[in-house]
């Protein structure tokens, strides 16, 4: 109940809930969705959650985001769960998958990888992987790895 009163209605659109408290700013960033953006965006941080403590709640009106990109959420909130509403419903929903692959989402820290050359940048290129609940990327041009993605995000 209590949760519903947080999230109120919006008649179509995304809802990303369980996002780990702190890291609602980051998803909309994953999401490429900032202050040009058309799309009317809330937000509850800190909302009380049986199942983690505290979570953050991303809300994002008149847009039905695809697939691909949600499961880009994985990389920094992977108990993440998206809601798709339509007329006031929740149509389908579900748990955010690592993706296997991620491309220009990531920045790689290697000075020399061809990804930061300064003439002919490469969009970047990531394979993602888990060990032991965490989750890491390798870039597929240098093979350098990076742990902690959030830091790493372009
Ligand atoms: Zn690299």
């Amino acid at each position: 109940m209590e949760e519903r009163l947080t999230i109120s209605k919006i008649k179509e659109g995304t809802v990303i809930d369980h996002i780990n408290s702190g890291k609602a700013l980051l998803v909309l960033k994953i999401l490429g969705i900032d202050k040009n953006s058309k799309e009317t965006v809330s937000m509850a941080m800190n909302v009380e959650s049986k199942k983690m403590g505290k979570k953050d709640i991303v809300k994002v009106e008149g847009k039905f985001i695809n697939e691909d990109q949600l499961n880009r959420i994985a990389l920094i909130a992977p108990s993440a769960t998206i809601n798709i509403i339509k007329n006031y419903e929740i149509k389908r929903k579900f748990k955010v998958k690592i993706p296997k692959k991620v491309e220009g989402i990531l920045k790689c820290p290697n000075k020399n990888c061809i990804t930061n050359t300064e003439r002919e940048p490469v969009k970047t290129s990531f394979s993602i992987y888990k060990v032991d609940n965490e989750i890491f990327a390798k870039c597929l041009y240098c093979g350098k790895k990076l742990s902690e993605l959030e830091d790493h995000l372009e």
